[in-house]
């Protein structure tokens, strides 16, 4: 039969105080997939990847990750990107990469300094000192550490340059053939084609379409809510 999806969203609510950020929201990621999920700013995306990531809980409702709960056993097994992405400033870059291999479980060390040498990071540089590409570069391979069977990024290609844009592209797609599930957030439905296979549409804090990417950009309609913020 078909894999288990990577990850499952079943009547997921989340509220801040008594804001709603989500509510009621129910979707599965399949394994091995591209997925997207796309929606205007305050949508909800953020929230619904820190749930998967485990880093909060839901009010209501349950998110499963790799056929289990958020926790400390899936933890090893999903990598996170969040959107400002914590990098040290006065630590080079291979002080970063075995920081990463300190903090985080299943740290793959020679995966890490093997995607360091094919992006060409320098290596004795101080992050502080790096072009925004690059240093996206790094922060994306801090991401990619542990090999995870699951990586979760909070917009990713935001605010870079075409060449740091391409070549983080080249690296989500390197992941997703070496098995990884990848889903990622944008509000840009630009970034979809040719990066993703699997789109979910979030309107504030609710599921409004979860297909195919051929689908979502075919039916313009699902995701004109996105593009309002392009
Ligand atoms: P963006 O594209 O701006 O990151 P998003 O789709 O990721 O938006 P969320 O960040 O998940 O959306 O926010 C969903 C809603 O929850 C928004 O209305 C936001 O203002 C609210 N919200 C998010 N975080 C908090 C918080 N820590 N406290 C209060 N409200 C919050």
């Amino acid at each position: 039969g078909l894999p288990a999806p990577a990850l499952i969203a079943d009547g997921v609510t989340v509220a801040y105080g008594d804001r709603r950020a989500l509510d009621d929201c129910s979707f599965a990621v399949p394994a091995g997939s591209v997925t997207a999920l796309v929606g205007r700013n305050g949508a909800g995306k953020t929230t619904l990847l820190r749930a998967a990531a485990g880093l909060l809980r839901p009010d209501r409702g349950t998110v499963t990750v790799l056929g289990g709960p958020p926790g400390d056993r899936a933890l090893p097994r999903i990598g996170f990107l969040a959107q400002d992405s914590p990098l040290y400033r006065q630590l080079s870059v291979a002080e970063t990469l075995r920081l990463g291999a300190r903090l985080n479980p299943g740290w793959a060390a020679d995966h890490a300094w093997e995607l360091a040498r094919a992006a060409g990071l320098p290596l004795q540089e101080r992050v502080g000192r790096l072009a925004p590409g690059v240093r996206a570069r790094l922060a994306l391979i801090m991401a990619l550490g542990k090999r995870p069977d699951l990586l979760l990024l909070d917009e990713p290609l935001a605010a870079l340059d075409p060449v740091a844009r391409a070549e983080s592209v080249r690296a989500l797609m390197g992941a997703a053939a070496g098995g990884t599930t990848v889903v990622l957030s944008t509000h840009a439905v630009a970034d979809l084609a040719g990066v993703c296979d699997h789109v979910v549409v979030l309107d504030r804090g609710r599921v409004r379409a979860a297909v195919e990417v051929d689908a979502a950009l075919a039916g313009h309609r699902l995701v004109n809510g996105a593009e309002a913020d392009l």
